[in-house]
């Protein structure tokens, strides 16, 4: 399906540009993915395989801001096992994978990149941090960047319980630790002029998503907290999320934020849809079509 993706594809967020970049996609089980939603409502919205799983993109952010390049999330890298590609339907070949194509695609080398920042630790979000290279040594992805996180999310993923711990591989983010690249950071915070993260928990309990500001424009890289257009009605949550009812006030105040400033909403797994801004004529939240 992702050679169906265009590799980059931009638009405009006053005066800064942004570009979203095909990772690849994975295929994920779709009755997780719609948690307690029946199959004959998500079925029509995303489509099943045999599997019963759904076709997901991977869909980072390159942010053109003011004073840094901002890569918003990294796919799920190269370091995994055939197994591991086979039961999550991963596709996301290239120079090493699709990533670094798509950033090349939008007329940038990874060696530009100067923040990667992560929305959570998930290995669809943060697989591509680091990189496997050719004598099989695990290092960064992008030497020149410094690497933003929650701290609460960076120490989550060290806890490593029964339930969370097959989302949460160490090879995506322990090299970054010894690396001394990473930046943490508690709550909202300004990362550089134009990009701003705040938490919407739920998901994970320090899952953050990612606001981009230029002459009154707003763009939020949703992440997991609404990972495709079929999930923006209120109760389509994840079963995979931890804290349900905590996704569920995360997208109501975003809701409510988008609504008031008609923020471009950009999702990251969306099969066809990268971006859209709300019907404003709608009481529901539904996306006017481009
Ligand atoms: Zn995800």
């Amino acid at each position: 399906m992702h050679e169906s993706l265009p590799l980059s594809r931009s638009t405009q967020v006053g005066s800064i540009q942004i570009h979203g970049i095909e990772a690849g996609v994975q295929q994920l089980d779709g009755g997780a993915m719609f948690g307690v939603v029946p199959k004959p409502l998500w079925e029509r919205r995303i489509p099943p395989d045999p599997r019963n799983r759904i076709p997901l993109a991977l869909r980072c952010l390159l942010i053109e801001a003011p004073n840094a390049l901002v890569l918003v999330d990294t796919g799920i890298g190269n370091k995994h096992s055939a197994k591991f590609a086979d039961i999550y339907g991963v596709a996301n070949t290239g120079d090493p994978t699709r990533l670094e194509d798509g950033i090349r695609h939008a007329g940038f080398d990874p060696e530009d990149i100067d923040i990667v920042l992560n929305t959570h630790l998930h290995f669809d979000h943060a697989g591509g941090n680091t990189v496997s290279d050719e004598l099989g040594q695990v290092r960064p992805s992008f030497p020149n960047a410094r690497y933003v996180v929650q701290k609460g999310e960076l120490d989550f993923a060290h806890s490593q319980n029964e339930r969370i711990r097959a989302s949460y591989l160490l090879e995506n983010f322990e090299p970054i630790t010894t690396a001394e690249l990473w930046e943490v950071v508690e709550g909202p915070s300004e990362v550089t002029e134009g990009v701003e993260v705040v938490p919407t928990p739920g998901h994970t309990p320090h899952h953050q998503s990612v606001l981009i500001r230029s002459d009154g424009d707003t763009a939020c890289f949703l992440a997991d907290v609404c990972p495709t257009s079929a999930h923006l009605p209120l109760p389509w949550i994840m079963g995979y999320d931890l804290e349900p009812l905590v996704t569920l006030e995360s997208k109501r105040m975003l809701w409510h934020q988008a609504r008031e400033e008609n923020w471009l909403l950009v999702f990251e797994h969306d099969p066809r849809v990268p971006w859209g801004r709300f019907d404003p004529t709608q009481d529901r939240p539904v996306l006017l079509e481009d």
